[in-house]
């Protein structure tokens, strides 16, 4: 073994003791730390993969009272699992919950396998999600090597590599298997984590006067704690405009549901464009509908930033006359997608707004049916058009409560939805 590797592992070894006394006195009382089931551990590391702890709590105190155990998150509809997910962005992580639950319903009779590889065979779950559950709930003496926990090892033992790099968190993760303590594995990870999170903390500012480890800390000792740890910066990334449409007719506001496949996958949405319409271009789309357009509020401009895009949004809101014309016969075959704006042959507008209002093709097929449906669909106002076959509605028109309880919009949409919530619809 290289030296400096036997070095760090004294280091890290000299940490142990100092670091779990600290946490028995320090550590945050936690919803997920009252009743450590590994049920209640998965969720909650799922959960905070990209949330903070504070806004955590009320996710999952909320997901705890309606699916309190594995059976109970198989069985959930997809809309409702969305609904408890909404906000917390990274929805594949909340399918792939419930894909996994019914994985553990299925063999091993409800209760998570207490092995770190069958751990990690379910879908969702990586080597970190493996290592907390596997210590903290089963007490293995495995490693949970998160962001908070590399950015805490890479300062201990002044490690100059980038932490982006999986050699760099592979090397660490093996230094920190040296020292794991056999007796409490589970609280050695969740005390680096708490030091991650409270006291050791990012962008160049950790609190080393509070450190209960600062004496051991190679870093610190050669005050170079602020520039670590080293990360590679960031590919920049790509701008997308869109033009989000609120479509309101008779107390009602038009949802899509988006592709299975890609960004924000089969999730509903606000109706939107690529590139940028001006409100003329917007309402003369919606006048070669054969609608009738009654007003169009200009909204402030939204801007969203997922992990490789931003959308820079302009926003309107349309009212529809009562009396748009709603008598065209729908097109269900048509296949159009209001995405990329191209039917399934290919065909259809272009990117370039102004191309997309000279063509002849329909805009807003799926709409318009939904909007059919108001008039004579009352009780079941969705709409089946290219989901058919499984059954999944593509396009509903939503009432104020159908909003706040049933579907789940990602919060790429909020600032139209809290228009929507301020207007009262
Ligand atoms: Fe982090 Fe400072 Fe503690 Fe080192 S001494 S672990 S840099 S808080």
């Amino acid at each position: 073994m290289p030296e400096t590797d036997m070095k760090n592992i004294e280091i890290l070894q000299g940490v142990v003791e100092p670091l779990l006394n600290w946490y028995d006195s320090n550590a945050r009382d936690l919803p997920w730390r009252r009743e450590p089931s590994p049920y209640r551990i998965w969720i909650s590391e799922i959960m905070l993969q990209q949330t903070r702890v504070e806004a955590g709590k009320g996710y999952f105190l909320r997901w705890m009272e309606e699916l309190p155990h594995v059976e109970a998150l198989a069985n959930v509809t997809d809309d409702r699992l969305m609904k408890l997910w909404e906000g917390l962005g990274y929805y594949n992580r909340a399918r792939n919950l419930k894909k996994a639950a019914g994985i553990v319903m299925e063999k091993y009779g409800g209760a998570l396998p207490d092995s770190y590889e069958a751990l990690l065979s379910l879908p969702g779950i990586g080597p970190y999600t493996a290592g907390a559950i596997g210590s903290i709930a089963f007490g293995l003496p495995v490693a949970a090597v998160d962001g908070n926990v590399l950015r805490v090892a890479a300062r201990l033992t002044a490690d100059k590599e980038d932490i982006g790099a999986p050699a760099t968190k592979k090397k660490l993760e093996q230094l920190l298997l040296k020292v794991i303590p056999a007796d409490r594995p589970g609280d050695f990870n969740q005390a680096l984590m708490e030091l991650g999170a409270v006291v050791c903390i990012p962008n160049g500012a950790p609190k080393c006067g509070e450190c209960p480890v600062s004496d051991l800390c190679k870093a610190r000792i050669l005050d170079i704690q602020a520039t670590l740890p080293v990360k590679a910066p960031k590919k920049a990334r790509s701008v997308e405009k869109r033009t989000i449409v609120i479509l309101r007719s008779g107390g009602r506001v038009l949802l899509h549901r988006r592709n299975e496949k890609g960004l924000l996958a089969g999730l509903w949405e606000l109706p939107g464009f690529s590139g940028e319409l001006d409100r003329e271009q917007l309402s003369l789309l919606i006048e070669q509908e054969g609608f009738r357009v009654g007003s169009i509020e200009t909204l402030p401009a939204a801007k969203h930033i997922f992990s490789h895009i931003e959308w820079h949004m302009a926003g309107f809101a349309v009212d529809l006359e009562s009396e748009s014309d709603l008598g065209v016969t729908l097109d269900l075959e048509s296949g159009f997608d209001p995405e990329s704006g191209l039917d399934r042959d290919g065909e259809g507008f272009s990117h370039s707004p102004d191309e997309r209002i000279e063509t002849s093709k329909p805009l807003l097929t799926g709409s318009r049916w939904a909007l059919e449906s108001i008039g004579t669909v009352e009780e079941e106002p969705e709409v089946y058009s290219r989901d058919r076959k499984e059954q999944k509605p593509r396009w509903v028109w939503a009432d104020r409560q159908d909003l706040e309880t049933k579907y789940a919009l990602p919060s790429a949409f909020r600032s139209y939805m809290d228009f929507l919530r301020e207007a009262g619809l």
